[in-house]
């Protein structure tokens, strides 16, 4: 049943007893309006729905930065703050009546475990680090440490060490995991392009040109076999494998678009990819310099990050150059947490936990009701950071639902385990290799538990494991996560998932297959597994996501289906779904997002409000 506005304002107040933002009169007020004031109406709250890693940096960026008088509210229907980043503290307990061992403690992640502090999104993250006051209590891994120089492939039935430096290069022609790489590689050099144009074009011509670089879309299996001429080594063997480490995905059907874009750019701009390398563009024959707008938006991309490495200082910049990943000591939990903190210390900020949204509806006086579990709550504008396929269900009147749901997610097991230093009896270590970790390419044939990859996290961030009460040991536990499911799982229904227990089975016979760990020490009551189910966790672009993200973009800015534009100005998106999965992209993008609505809303009632948070997916109208 649909709430007149005093109705709403009333659960608002229900809400916030001491404080109802909008109150009753103000709304009967409204009633009295004319038509063109009521879509100007205004309640000075804006409302962000997740409290995963994108909703929070968008409720932060906007509680520091919206003039004064305005405020934020974020829905999470969780009980914590986080989303997908869960990192948990436990203990490992000696055997009863052991007095000389010490209980270890073990910080388990069931979701990201560390992020990269480069580029122009690494940089945003490192400045919201700084902000937050956590600065210190990152865990740094340099370059230098083994962790971030030694990688492996399992193929087909061994650890494929990949090299490191240009030194170690010629140590892997003589991988089986290269086999055949090579070749194809080289066949690439002469592989037509899809984008050599004629040399002159007519208007007509240019127009399908135009349409076919900026519309079409390829998998990223697709892109590879054609480039290298129907060879499938590389994509198989190698970025198979990298896909199932960053998506947990597919490579028939992530969009190459998205995940690869610079790959699709270079065979546009230099006719192939080893071109580009081995060519001086006066020497090749396909080079065609990029358009005004390719290199308009490189500048942009320039822009951004020079401030971002300006606002860091250049000493930061440089010394973050030396480091592969980071984290904290309790995890990545410590970024939400300082945010929720920083948060709960704003004065125009609540924070709702355990409250869901359920539906979000224009209200006749132009306001956004956003029906909770909590009451409703009346406002100026939504940030959504919702999953796309779930906000697609609670919106009145809808978006085009396949620009929402046209995407997938990948369902994926995650197992840790940690095995006490304890049990290593008068080993220095378990693991017969030190490493950031192993992924499974899809060319691996005998592979029934659908393992993804196992990562190393005791080589990686060993700080993070101490031994309890005072103990001096040099040795800590040694931890793994064991991912599984993903592109594997993907034509399973929901209801035949694996069991937490098939999920423990699977993730153990791994670890003693690839990692020779002796079958006792897992078994060993004192050695700690944890599995997971973490359904759709990571959403998959697959093909034509660059231009469904576009059309979205357009929907909301200009109407469909015969209607206006009810979104616009009212709901922008961020958040995983839309413009990038790592946590860097998330924080990055929810905080560009939270400032264009920032320069909204400090420009006033006249001006246009028109953030939809998908801009850097923006194609020209004429074109979609
Ligand atoms: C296993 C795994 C490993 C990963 N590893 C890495 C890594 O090492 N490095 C890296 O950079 N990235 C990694 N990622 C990706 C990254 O962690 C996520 O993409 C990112 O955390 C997503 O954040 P988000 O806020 O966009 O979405 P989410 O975390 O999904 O947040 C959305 C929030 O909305 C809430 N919500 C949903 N429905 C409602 C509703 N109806 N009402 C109110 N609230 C609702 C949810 O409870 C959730 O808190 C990993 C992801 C996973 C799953």
């Amino acid at each position: 049943m649909s709430r007149s506005p005093p109705e709403l304002a009333l659960a608002l107040r229900q809400l916030h007893p001491r404080r109802g933002w909008l109150t009753a009169q103000s709304c009967r007020l409204r009633r009295h309006l004319s038509c063109s004031q009521r879509l100007l109406a205004k309640t000075d709250t804006i409302v962000v729905l997740g409290g995963g890693i994108s909703g929070l940096a968008s409720a932060l960026h906007l509680s520091r930065s919206l003039p004064k008088g305005k405020k934020v509210i974020l829905v999470e229907k969780e009980n914590r703050l986080g989303g997908w980043i869960q990192s948990e503290r436990r203990r490992l307990t000696p055997p009863a009546g052991s007095t000389e061992i010490q209980e270890e403690a073990v910080l388990l992640e069931g979701g990201p475990r560390s992020i990269r502090p480069t580029g122009y999104s690494g940089l945003v993250m490192l400045d919201l680090v700084r902000s937050l006051g956590i600065w210190d209590r990152m865990l740094l891994v340099p370059k230098t440490a083994a962790s971030a120089r030694n990688r492996f492939i399992w193929y087909p039935d061994l650890l494929n060490q990949l090299p490191s430096s240009l030194t170690a290069l010629p140590s892997m022609f003589r991988l089986p995991v290269m086999k055949g790489v090579i070749g194809e590689l080289l066949r690439e050099f002469n592989a037509p392009s899809r984008f050599q144009r004629p040399k002159s074009e007519s208007p007509g011509e240019k127009h399908r040109w135009a349409r076919r670089e900026l519309l079409e879309d390829e998998s990223v299996e697709g892109f590879l076999t054609r480039r290298v001429r129907g060879g499938t080594k590389l994509a198989h063997n190698i970025v198979s494998a990298v896909m199932h480490g960053i998506y947990a995905g597919d490579i028939r059907r992530l969009s190459v678009r998205s995940i690869l874009g610079f790959l699709w750019e270079t065979e546009k701009v230099h006719g192939g990819l080893l071109r580009r390398f081995l060519l001086p563009p006066r020497l090749n024959s396909r080079h065609r310099p990029p358009g005004p707008e390719q290199i308009a938006l490189k500048a942009q991309e320039r822009e951004a990050l020079e401030r971002a490495q300006e606002k860091l200082g250049k000493q930061v910049v440089n010394e973050m150059k030396q480091i592969s990943v980071y984290s904290f000591p309790e995890g990545m939990q410590e970024l939400p947490r300082a945010i929720g903190e920083a948060l709960g210390a704003a004065e125009n900020v609540q924070v709702l936990t355990n409250t869901s949204c359920s539906a979000l509806r224009i209200a006749d006086d132009g306001c956004v009701a956003v029906k909770t579990s909590s009451g409703t709550i009346v406002c100026d504008r939504v940030v959504s950071s919702l999953p796309a396929a779930t906000l697609n269900a609670l919106l009145s009147p809808a978006l085009p639902e396949q620009y929402l749901t046209g995407g997938a997610s990948a369902n994926v097991g995650v197992v840790n385990i940690a095995i006490p230093s304890w049990l290593l009896g008068d080993r220095k270590r378990l693991l017969k290799v030190e490493g950031f970790g192993f992924l499974v390419p899809r060319s691996v044939n005998e592979n029934k538990d659908g393992i993804l990859g196992v990562v190393f996290d005791s080589d990686s961030l060993p700080a993070q494991d101490v031994p309890l009460g005072g103990s001096t040991s040099a040795r800590t536990p040694t931890k793994l996560t064991v991912m599984m499911g993903g592109a594997h799982w993907q034509d399973l229904p929901r209801d035949q998932l694996p069991s937490q227990k098939a999920l423990i089975e699977g993730a153990k016979a791994a670890v003693v297959r690839y990692l020779d760990v002796p079958h006792e020490m897992l078994d060993d009551p004192s050695t700690l597994i944890v599995a997971r189910m973490q359904s759709d966790c990571i959403p998959w672009y697959t093909v034509g996501h660059p231009v469904r993200m576009a059309k979205l973009h357009r929907a909301i800015l200009d109407g469909y289906h015969g209607q206006e534009a009810p979104w616009k100005g009212r709901l922008a998106l961020v958040g995983a779904s839309y413009t990038g999965v790592s946590v860097n992209d998330c924080v990055a993008r929810a905080t560009e997002t939270a400032q264009k609505i920032v320069e909204e809303e400090t420009r006033g009632a006249g001006s246009e409000r028109k953030t939809t948070g998908l801009e850097i997916l923006a194609l020209p109208c004429g074109l979609l």
